[in-house]
């Protein structure tokens, strides 16, 4: 999934230009919109780079134009590692309904089901070419 936002994110990237960089930041234009990449701190004034933890189109273009590889700041939670150990553990099964201690608590119960304006017919209708 990291791999595929990061080849569109590319695809877009090369529609951006940089307007304007220092040692540590980068003015990217993408359209009508500017944004400010800052390598060192790994975020973006779209912020896409620190919600997904996957370079942004405009991130991306800063890399190429420093010759780094966008692949190499994908965050560590979409690897391989990450993932096996997120999984390497498994749920311990609840023990019996009928061993668990009865609750001193008011019982909890459903809301009266109650038919919604709008809501589709409970009878089927009929074709035009059916028989009545
Ligand atoms: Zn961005």
């Amino acid at each position: 999934m990291a791999l595929k936002v990061l080849t569109e994110h590319t695809a877009r990237s090369m529609k951006c230009s940089i307007e304007w960089n220092s040692d540590t930041g980068y003015e990217v234009l993408e359209g009508h919109f500017r944004h400010v990449v800052d390598l060192p701190r790994q975020t973006c004034s779209c912020r896409a780079w620190m919600l997904k933890g996957i370079p942004c189109p405009h991130a991306i273009a800063a890399l190429h134009h420093k010759r780094l590889n966008p692949m190499d700041y994908i965050s560590q939670w979409y690897s391989r590692d990450t993932y096996i150990k997120t999984y390497s553990y498994f749920i311990q099964t609840v023990l019996n309904l009928k061993m668990w201690p009865p609750s001193t608590n008011p019982t909890v119960i459903p809301l009266e089901v109650r038919k919604m304006p709008g809501r589709p017919k409970t009878v089927r209708r009929k074709e035009a070419s059916e028989p009545k």
